[in-house]
């Protein structure tokens, strides 16, 4: 798993609208997520994922993060106003740092790799086989624009193939994601042109199943 990414940095003056935030959190591009070597995903495609796509938006969050520091907050509107632009950019930014991390994380290094017996288990119980899980993720990830998400839910202790729009359009709340799966273009057109359906192939070759049964571990225990 990774280390905590966040370092707290003093703001050189605060705003008179500051709003009570004295701290400004920033975050680092965590180089060593990235993966090489894969099956059927070019490293240039990875390059381009990692290095653009993904630090782009680690970029943003850290400008947006910068920002709230000295919002006015007194002129918050629900229509329009510089507050609600920056929270609604935090949601799509910040969901963008961390979905990608999820992902290059569960690519990287995966060789030799399997679902361990609670993971079965838990995707037995949940749909039938491994097999129908995976047919269902799959179909997950072709008929969404942004993620499919294969998650834990914590109201239910069930295991739910979340799917996404977008980094912030229709995750389910109360959950642990488990395996990510990034189905944006960015993700394939590099290797594949607009056929989606053989990255998830690809993808499927190189899951890190390694970290999948330890992220189950981490969610069963957050379970009360
Ligand atoms: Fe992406």
């Amino acid at each position: 798993m990774c280390d905590n990414p966040f370092t707290f940095q003093q703001p050189s003056s605060l705003g008179g609208n500051s709003g009570g935030s004295s701290l400004s959190v920033k975050i680092s591009p965590k180089d060593q997520l990235k993966p090489k070597g894969l099956k059927g995903i070019s490293d240039q495609q990875l390059e381009y994922h990692f290095e653009t796509h993904y630090k782009g938006y680690v970029g943003k969050i850290n400008e947006i993060w910068d920002r709230m520091q000295t919002v006015d907050r007194s002129k918050a509107n629900q229509n329009f106003s510089d507050y609600r632009a920056l929270k609604v950019e935090e949601s799509f930014n910040y969901m963008g740092v961390v979905l990608h991390e999820l992902y290059f994380e569960n690519i990287k290094d995966g060789k030799g790799t399997s679902p361990n017996a609670r993971l079965m288990e838990h995707l037995n119980k949940n749909f039938g086989s491994f097999d129908k899980w995976k047919e269902d993720f799959k179909a997950c990830g072709i008929a969404l624009r942004g993620w499919a998400v294969l998650v834990y839910d914590l109201t239910n202790g069930k295991l739910i193939n979340n799917g996404l729009d977008a980094h912030n359009m229709y995750g389910l709340l109360n959950t642990i994601p488990l395996l990510v799966l990034d189905v944006y273009e960015h993700a394939y057109y590099t290797d594949q042109g607009p056929k989606r359906p053989p990255y998830i192939d690809a993808f499927f070759e190189n899951v890190n199943w390694d970290v999948v049964n330890k992220r189950l571990d981490a969610a069963l225990k957050a379970r009360p």
